[in-house]
């Protein structure tokens, strides 16, 4: 039987691999970054195999057969090559696989963030691969490594997350293949576009960021002051994140009125995809502000900060809530809402706000490269953008 190559040695890929090799599969790692490979070998060789603890206390154990930092080494030969990954990893990650990719070959992305498909398509055709992938709504659990290469803690699971495809019509097909790996709910969609819209990551973090460092950024805290961040939202905090839904929800709205294919009712509003994916952890669902304070799957979780030379803390404002979900996430949706003639005012505060923070610019969509809003591919029409299928490049 082919291969599972997982790509990446972090929380997700710690996740992914014992549970995949329990399921029956030959698994194999690709982890070309700074010494990860003989990390996760070390790791290995203390107790024979690789855990995941949950936190009822289940435990699945299993482990990779073969452990590379050379794509040559594990691609050739898999089936399936899930990207385990920051988005901003994606790119040089696809360009290492493409050209080991067999025919046939699906590349998966957990989670795939925005505009993956754009990247996957132009990276793929340009080492002469035919375009098959599937890309997840978001990480199916909150996970955190315990020991690298031993254990890694799942604090909660999602009730289900969506996947896109392309082919789109693979989508169902690929959602049950995942689903009996992980063991998880898994549900298709009809298209990428959606999904990239339904990406309620990109709301999430850069809004709460916004919401408790707005007017504050220069603050420094004491380690045990450190406000908590998804436990930190406010009514201000609320009322940004849901001005950022409404932004979405408005464009949703606009690209099922021009795109026969666009299913609008696959982009929940914030509140209903909270409610839905964390359905059992939250106490008080009675308002957004509540969904995110009450929610046990992220209770104890901090805002990101780094330690001065004086031993007190500043918020990172490099850290991926921002680095990641803004390029990779509320650019992308700008860039769309362009094409579309929607605005989008809340997210553009949001999106301004993470340009002084990060000391770069994105907007207006295009107009820099580390994106990956679609004018950074050359689509400068919506027409462009078909429903179920990637756009020609
Ligand atoms: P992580 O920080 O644990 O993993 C990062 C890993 O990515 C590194 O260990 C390395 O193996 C790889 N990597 C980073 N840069 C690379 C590069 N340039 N080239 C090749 N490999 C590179 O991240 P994670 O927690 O596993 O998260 C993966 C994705 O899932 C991210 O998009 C994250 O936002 C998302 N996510 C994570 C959680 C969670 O609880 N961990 C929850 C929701 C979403």
């Amino acid at each position: 039987m082919p291969a599972v190559t997982v790509c990446g040695g972090g929380n997700a890929a710690h996740v992914l691999i014992p549970l995949i090799a329990s399921a029956g599969r030959e698994v194999r790692v690709y982890a070309p970054l700074a010494g990860e490979a003989e990390r996760l070998r070390q790791g290995i060789l203390q107790q024979g195999e690789m855990r995941v603890t949950y936190a009822d206390g289940r435990i699945v154990a299993g482990r990779p057969q073969t452990i590379s930092a050379d794509a040559a080494e594990v691609i050739p030969g898999s089936d399936l090559v899930l990207l385990a990954l920051p988005a901003f990893a994606h790119g040089p990650t696809l360009e290492a696989i493409a050209p080991y990719l067999d025919a046939g070959a699906t590349v998966g992305v957990l989670p795939a963030r925005g505009g993956f498909d754009y990247q996957a398509t132009a990276l793929l055709h340009r080492a002469g691969r035919t375009p098959r992938f599937f890309g997840l709504q978001t990480l199916p659990w909150a996970c955190r490594i315990t020991r690298y290469g031993e254990e890694v803690a799942v604090l909660g699971t999602k009730a289900v997350a969506d996947l896109a495809s392309y082919p789109a019509a693979e989508a169902a097909e690929m959602a049950g293949l995942l689903s009996s790996l992980l063991n998880v709910p898994i549900q298709p969609v009809s298209s990428f576009l959606a999904l990239t819209l339904a990406n309620t990551g990109q709301i999430i973090h850069p809004g709460i960021m916004y919401g408790l460092c707005y007017g504050r950024e220069e603050a420094v805290y004491a380690r045990e002051d450190v406000p908590l961040f998804y436990q930190g939202v406010d009514d201000f905090t609320a009322g940004k994140l849901q001005a950022m839904s409404d932004d979405i929800q408005a464009l949703a709205a606009a690209l099922a009125a021009a795109l026969p294919d666009f299913n609008a009712s696959e982009v929940l509003p914030l509140y209903d995809w909270v409610c839905r994916a964390y359905a059992g952890d939250i106490a008080d669902d009675s308002n957004l502000a509540s969904a995110f304070t009450t929610n046990r799957a992220y209770a104890g979780l901090r805002v990101p900060t780094r330690l001065t030379t004086d031993g007190h803390y500043v918020v990172d404002f490099s850290a991926r809530y921002l680095a990641e979900d803004v390029p990779y996430g509320l650019v992308v949706v700008h860039g769309i809402a362009r094409l579309a003639g929607v605005r989008t005012p809340a997210l553009d505060s949001v999106i301004s706000w993470a340009e002084e923070r990060l000391g770069r610019r994105f907007l207006p969509a295009g107009s820099s490269t580390g994106t990956r809003a679609p004018q950074c591919f050359d689509v400068w029409e919506l027409a462009q953008l078909a429903g179920s299928q990637p756009i020609q490049l």
